[in-house]
């Protein structure tokens, strides 16, 4: 069994918050020992955005503070960094915006950009074949990684949660090189595993006191799940996001990756919940995005179809300020800026929805072709009707 730590916790309101992250921080040291005086501690939030926290698409920067506060006072030299797809030099600005750059002044942290500090390379065997993969150094120079994501949802692969969030720790657009490399849903799910399973062993705490659902992981609805949880396996995170929200754990593809390499508990069964119970906190009609067509198609039927069967970005009417940030991250050159509004070549795109997660004012939506939509309702349909049998 694989223990999971769970406190509800209603709000942002910073003593509370403190509150319940050193409880869950101290379950955890009971479980391992976390550090000692003088040692290294990399915070690693979720800063996918430039964004403030009521959107929701980052980990909020009470749950940043708490946690580097916690480390700050045992001794440890605590770092806080993530690596956004398109930061581009503009790491002051996202510190600042998600609330992370006050999070550490007050905390006694630093900041570290990881665009700008020593990579290391890694090989790992993914979708059976080897890859370099390049990884910030201190990810293995820490003597603890904190894992803090956010409970969000995501169009590629689902769910964003545990695992996903430390593929933060590969610098900036390279994220989105990988994203070409494994332009289907599957094989980047277990890409994404493969990658996390080769870094040194982490704890995590999930911030679910608001998340996302729908359109995630920047463009979905804010949700109020009211609670935050922990453990020393990240899998056991993800399955236990999908034993609250409802989801069947057999489809996120992360998740069957990860049982085929014995990593974590092989279903949200082995989890041992303490403290609050997940029943309290359970998420009713968690919108989650469908599962890829790519996931259920035979790759030949996907070919000929594929003129007839896409989904991928649109512009939301109105609402996009040709700024170019998407067209700065796109891994495969498929958007123009033309007369200050974003344009996408539909043939060049391959649906990895970067520029939906560096859009700064929600301008991109997933859209789906005809036939796929035709697809989904049918699915759907299908669904309802075994559950009324
Ligand atoms: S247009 Fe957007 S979804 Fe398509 S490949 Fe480029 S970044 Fe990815
Ligand atoms: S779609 Fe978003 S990121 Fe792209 S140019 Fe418009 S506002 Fe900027």
């Amino acid at each position: 069994m694989t223990r999971i730590y769970l406190k509800k916790c209603p709000d942002y309101h910073y003593p509370k918050v403190a509150e319940a992250v050193t409880e869950l921080l101290d379950q955890v040291a009971v479980e391992r020992p976390l550090i000692k005086k003088g040692q290294t501690v990399l915070v690693k939030p979720n800063m996918l955005s430039c964004k403030t926290p009521d959107h929701a698409a980052t980990t909020h920067p009470a749950i940043v503070e708490a946690v580097a506060e916690y480390f700050v006072k045992a001794g440890a030299k605590v770092l806080i960094g993530d690596s956004p797809p398109a930061v581009f030099g503009r790491a002051e600005e996202y510190w600042s915006r998600t609330g992370f750059a006050e999070a550490a002044k007050n905390s006694g942290a630093e900041l570290v950009c990881f665009e700008t500090i020593t990579k290391q390379t890694i090989e790992i065997s993914t979708n059976r074949q080897n890859h370099q993969v390049h990884v910030v150094k201190l990810a293995f120079d820490a003597d603890l990684i904190v894992n803090l994501p956010k409970l969000k949802t995501h169009n590629l692969t689902r769910i964003t949660g545990a695992v996903k969030n430390l593929f933060g720790l590969v610098p900036g657009l390279q994220k989105a090189v990988w994203h070409k490399v494994f332009p289907k849903s599957l094989e980047f799910s277990n890409f994404i595993v493969d990658f996390a399973r080769h870094l040194p062993a982490c704890i995590t705490i999930l911030d679910a006191i608001e998340g996302m659902e729908g359109q995630g992981p920047a463009g979905g609805n804010r949700i109020f799940p009211g609670f935050v949880m922990a453990s020393t396996c990240p899998v056991a995170i993800d399955r236990a996001i999908c034993r609250i929200g409802g989801i069947d754990e057999n489809t996120i593809s992360m998740l069957n990756r990860a049982r085929k390499l014995n990593w974590g508990p092989a279903n949200a069964d082995q989890l041992e919940f303490q403290g609050d119970s997940p029943n309290d906190v359970k998420i009713t009609n968690y919108k989650v995005p469908g599962r890829p067509v790519q996931d259920y198609l035979p790759d030949l039927l996907l070919n000929s179809l594929k003129k007839l069967v896409w989904a991928g970005p649109a512009l939301k009417a109105r609402t996009c300020i040709g700024c170019g940030r998407c067209k700065g991250i796109c891994p495969v050159n498929a958007i123009d800026i033309v007369d200050k509004a974003a344009q996408f070549d539909r043939k060049t795109c391959i649906s990895c929805f970067c520029c939906m997660e560096v859009c700064p004012v929600d301008a991109i939506e997933a859209h789906k072709s005809p036939l796929l939509n035709l697809a989904f309702k049918l699915r759907n349909f299908k669904k309802a009707f075994k559950r009324k049998k």
